[in-house]
């Protein structure tokens, strides 16, 4: 049984504050906000980490950061500026094992 907490987002088992939806991605506010806007851009397949990517996943890995660029615009930070990143394994500060991508900015 998969008990990652992202998969129950993206299944609608557990609540999440969804920002934007497609077939490839979700994307919900962060639970423990970083930054006065946090996001996070997850895929909806279930990916460990950047570490466990395979070539198959070229386009997916697109789609992230394109879909980073209009949520970005959406939010109002296309102008100011923000931070995209993925924190990789434990030493990187990764504490949920399922591909996804910050989007900080707001200061
Ligand atoms: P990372 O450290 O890169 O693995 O980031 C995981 C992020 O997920 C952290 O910033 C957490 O605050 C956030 N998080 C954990 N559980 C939830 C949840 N149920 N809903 C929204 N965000 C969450």
């Amino acid at each position: 049984m998969n008990d990652c907490i992202f998969c129950k987002i993206i299944k609608k088992e557990i609540p999440a504050d969804i920002f934007y939806e497609n077939q490839d991605l979700i994307v919900f506010k962060d639970i423990a906000p970083k930054a006065p806007i946090h996001y996070l851009i997850v895929s909806k397949q279930h990916i460990k980490s950047i570490n466990h990517l395979k070539e198959e996943n070229k386009d997916l890995m697109g789609g992230m950061f394109l879909t980073a660029k209009k949520i970005a615009d959406k939010l109002g930070l296309k102008d100011k500026g923000y931070k995209l990143t993925f924190n990789v394994g434990r030493g990187g500060g990764q504490i949920v094992d399922h591909l996804h991508l910050h989007i900080l900015g707001g200061w």
